[in-house]
């Protein structure tokens, strides 16, 4: 009988003990974003990498994909990047082109109820409560420029998506360890500045140096504006989404209370935007090699948690179209050869012919392409009124369309894809999980919920909104006892507020507050809205104005 009872013992300990093993705390959190990808595109990357390489038979993300998450902005039911990417990072939906900040109510057609109060307040952001609460160190990977939608939901916070001049300043200033992506332009010299004083390497257009830096703090980003996609990529110049993941995971380990990561495809939804069914397909399968990084990593470390969620859906794409004649009965090769062999984006490919001679016009397109082009698209091209290398005169092509019209035209012609919209769609998106513990994130979830989910790995639960109560308070209710006032220097608002002991000058946009002439780092951002005049800063300053002491 004792026996029988040792040998019970002995089982519920090892149970207990691989439980505990399953369950310890989760250390690092990656998101991977393929922005805009509609389920329908993973399939269509799925069949190109099997007709390219049988192999392959899987996409990386494939063992994981485990549920649909619907995705919406706070007052209809197709959202674009900014308010969709906001709540999976705050928890609350929001307007169109609202980062990471409160919407208005709109009473009636709001899909969960807002408060009209709260209208503009920006939110803390998952990545935010990361860094303050639980010490991560941050991480943003992406192919568009750095103060575009989905990085900037993740780290800066306003109305309008657009202002670059208000969100890029933010995105400097709010302490994220590993920026990698594009938008060498947009970082001005004054910011640039800002992270080298802070012991961030800044390497621009620098690939050689960006490889072999293997510090902690670190801004690499590549091309002015937007990187290129990944089918007309130069890899001696700009690196892969991969790539880029890899690095960033391997700074970023180097905390050891573990990390925070956002990795997007951005231009997957630039190229459905562009109706390019090979770019879209090629930016899928690139981000899908990143998610390879990813999940190999979370699987070797056990401590991390991987998230694969689009934004929301775009262009209504299909494997098959009303286009073509009897399209449910092509092969794959019908389907698959000949999109395999578009080697270049539309606008890559525009570029290219615009420095073709019209003699060498169809073997260009044809090398390009492998699609010979027919008579009547020849002379549509050479109608193109920015065709410079034309045989027709300037005066003859006047009327003519546009190159990226026309080589759209002809790609979208020669393959059998379909494309129902050049804007987003509103259906749900898909999700892939990895979670080390024994519960992960299955079935159908609302973006809430992901965000809430997101929480619950870092053990962060109630603490975003706290943060935000904290950090975002409107100036009149913190200075409420003292004389503020706000006055316009070269077209920026600086929030002036005295005590009998201190000074404070306040500038938007950044997180530094001016105490009697001396500059002062704070933990997080201030912002200024224009449109109800208010600045949300940190409760504690009024503290600092009471005792004349500057503390946390
Ligand atoms: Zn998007």
């Amino acid at each position: 009988m004792k026996k029988i009872a040792n040998l019970l013992l002995l089982l519920l300990l090892l149970a207990g003990s691989s439980l505990f093993a399953q369950d310890k705390p989760i250390k690092n959190v990656i998101l991977m974003i393929p922005d805009g990808a509609s389920l329908s595109v993973v399939s269509a990357a799925r069949w190109y990498q099997r007709y390219n390489h049988p192999e392959i038979s899987q996409l990386n993300m494939d063992p994981y994909l485990c549920g649909t998450i619907l995705t919406y902005s706070s007052n209809a039911p197709i959202g674009d990047s900014a308010p969709t990417t906001s709540c999976y990072m705050t928890g609350y939906p929001s307007r169109a082109g609202f980062v990471a900040t409160y919407p208005p109510a709109d009473p009636g057609n709001d899909i969960l109820p807002m408060d009209p109060d709260r209208a503009y307040q920006p939110l803390i952001t998952f990545m935010e409560a990361a860094r303050l609460v639980r010490g991560k160190s941050t991480g943003l990977v992406f192919t568009c420029e750095f103060p575009h939608a989905t990085p900037a939901d993740c780290a800066a916070h306003s109305y309008d998506r657009d202002n670059y001049s208000w969100i890029a300043p933010q995105m400097v200033h709010n302490g994220v360890d590993v920026v990698i992506g594009g938008g060498v332009k947009i970082l001005t010299p004054p910011l640039k500045e800002y992270l080298e004083k802070e012991g961030c390497r800044v390497f621009l257009n620098d690939i050689e140096n960006y490889r072999a830096y293997s510090g902690a703090k670190m801004w690499a980003l590549f091309k002015d504006k937007d990187m290129s996609y990944d089918i007309d990529r130069d890899p001696a110049k700009e690196p892969s989404l991969a790539e880029m993941t890899q690095k960033a995971i391997q700074l970023l380990s180097k905390n050891k209370n573990g990390f925070v990561l956002m990795v997007e495809g951005s231009k997957v939804d630039w190229a459905a935007h562009a109706n390019d069914a090979a770019t879209l397909i090629t930016e899928l399968i690139a981000f899908d090699k990143a998610c390879g990084v990813a999940f190999d990593f979370a699987k070797e470390n056990e401590e991390t948690v991987v998230v694969v969620v689009p934004d929301h859906g775009n262009s209504g794409f299909s494997i098959g179209s009303k286009k073509c004649a009897k399209y449910s009965q092509l092969t794959k090769e019908e389907l698959f050869g000949s999109i395999s062999r578009i080697k270049v984006s539309a606008d890559n490919l525009v570029e290219k012919l615009k420095n073709t001679n019209a003699f060498r016009l169809k073997e260009a397109v044809m090398e390009l392409t492998g699609i010979s082009l027919t008579d009547n698209e020849f002379t549509e091209l050479m109608l193109c009124s920015d065709y410079d290398r034309s045989f027709l005169s300037e005066g003859e092509r006047m009327q003519g369309s546009k190159l990226i019209k026309v080589v759209s035209k002809i790609l979208d012609d020669h393959t059998c894809f379909g494309f129902t919209t050049a804007g987003h769609t509103g259906e749900e998106v898909f999700l892939a999980n990895y979670d080390p513990r024994s519960n992960g994130f299955i079935g159908h979830h609302t973006n809430v919920e992901l965000n809430h989910y997101l929480r619950q790995t870092l053990d962060l639960d109630t603490r975003l909104e706290s943060l935000t109560n904290e950090y975002f308070v409107k100036h009149y209710e913190v200075f409420a006892n003292y004389a503020y006032t706000i006055v316009n220097r070269n077209n920026v608002p600086v929030l002036e507020v005295k005590s009998k002991k201190m000074k404070l000058e306040i500038t938007p946009n950044t997180n530094i507050v001016k105490v009697n002439n001396q500059d002062h780092k704070l933990n997080s951002v201030i912002v200024y809205v224009d449109k109800n005049n208010t600045f949300y800063l940190p409760r504690f300053l009024s503290n600092w104005l009471n005792s004349g002491k500057i503390f946390p």
